[in-house]
């Protein structure tokens, strides 16, 4: 009874047939870039999401790229982006030039908190990069009113809450991905939506920017050798796209059981006061890409050496907060941050844990 903090082998064996299928396809066709499947695929999640303009590209990282250049933005200018996210969201930021504007996030939702935001626009900030942080969407109906009060673009980085919703006050409720000006999703493997390789999509309900953003992925041309900006290289191949076409189908079918699996954890960890389990927000559903505990005045490091005697993986997101990254030094003050990134820790969250599984999980944890 093998534990992982995903189980890619055993969610692909129950979907073998299809998958090898979808895949010896492409091979048959040879149509490896631009293929029917991606077209498909592009297609499948625009009406999945609900959103008019679907752009697949070459992994997350990518997306977000893409984005920042479709909206213009000058050597110099600031995008405000929370401090407690995986490095690929400041790195494309400092990558273009701009100026990543660091700001703490929520202790108890994680999510980027929204007075900060507030705290840190300048008349030099041009965008704010949201993060749904471990499957459930940050607060943005208040973002959305505070960037649209100061004219700043937004872009949601969707890779962790791929198929979440959320719930505006009007009670529209929509995408996760799909509220801002544009949003970006990763098909990493072990993401909600994982493909068998590096993927990732562009998300938008604007027709100019996802004009822009589709030359951008394609150097730049709308015409084929007619490059009328510098763009990128950045696709998504058809073999992947097939794969996405199969696996699309069971996203809903995984975010239950994800859930399901949060609920289990709830339930027992909840009763123990060494750990705080994952707050939800009132407003957005949660697809659980992490369940992420903090632990309260315990030891991390042998917690997860005590968990790895029965077999049991944990993983720390993130240990390190950007602002003190080599790279990403800024001089501000991220008191939560600081505090979270020495506290949780993310158990095994998959779409194949058994109750059996999460016994032993569970039972390990609450005998520490
Ligand atoms: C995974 C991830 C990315 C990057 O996606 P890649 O496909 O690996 O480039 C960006 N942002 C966040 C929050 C992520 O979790």
């Amino acid at each position: 009874m093998s534990i992982q903090m995903v189980d890619l082998k055993g969610q692909y064996l129950k979907i073998k047939d299809e998958v090898d299928a979808a895949i010896q396809d492409v091979i048959d066709s040879t149509a490896f870039i631009n293929g029917t499947p991606v077209k498909e695929f592009a297609s499948n999640l625009a009406q999945y999401l609900s959103v008019k303009h679907v752009i697949p590209c070459g992994n997350g990282t990518d997306a977000l790229q893409v984005s920042l250049m479709a909206l213009d933005l000058k050597p110099g200018d600031e995008v405000i982006v929370p401090c407690f996210t995986y490095a690929a969201t400041a790195e494309v930021i400092a990558l273009l030039g701009l100026t990543p504007v660091l700001v703490d996030v929520d202790p108890d939702t994680f999510q980027v908190n929204v007075a900060e935001i507030e705290k840190h626009i300048s008349p030099k900030t041009k965008a704010i990069v949201p993060v749904h942080l471990f499957g459930q969407c940050a607060d943005m109906e208040a973002i959305l009113v505070l960037a649209n009060e100061h004219n700043i673009a937004v872009v949601e980085d969707n890779a962790q809450a791929f198929g979440a919703t959320y719930t505006f006050s009007d009670g529209s409720r929509v995408s996760a991905g799909c509220m801002g000006h544009l949003g970006t999703t990763s098909f990493f493997p072990s993401k909600n939506l994982g493909c068998y390789g590096d993927g990732g999509a562009i998300f938008t309900n604007d027709d100019q920017l996802a004009e822009k953003a589709r030359m951008i992925c394609n150097h730049g041309q709308k015409k084929k050798y007619h490059h009328s900006m510098v763009g990128v290289n950045s696709r998504l191949d058809s073999i992947q796209a097939a794969v996405l076409n199969v696996k699309l189908n069971y996203l809903d079918t995984y975010a239950s059981h994800r859930n399901y699996v949060a609920d289990y954890y709830d339930r027992v960890l909840g009763n123990d006061s060494r750990f705080t389990i994952p707050k939800r927000m009132n407003n957005s559903s949660h697809v659980f890409h992490q369940y992420t505990l903090k632990l309260n005045h315990l030891d991390r490091a042998e917690l997860q050496e005590h968990l790895k005697k029965s077999g049991i993986p944990s993983t720390v997101y993130y240990p390190v907060p950007l602002n003190e990254q080599e790279a990403y030094k800024s001089v501000g003050s991220y008191p939560i941050t600081q505090d979270l990134c020495t506290r949780v820790l993310s158990l095994p969250m998959s779409t194949e844990l058994t109750d059996e599984q999460l016994e032993l999980i569970t039972n390990t944890l609450v005998n520490f």
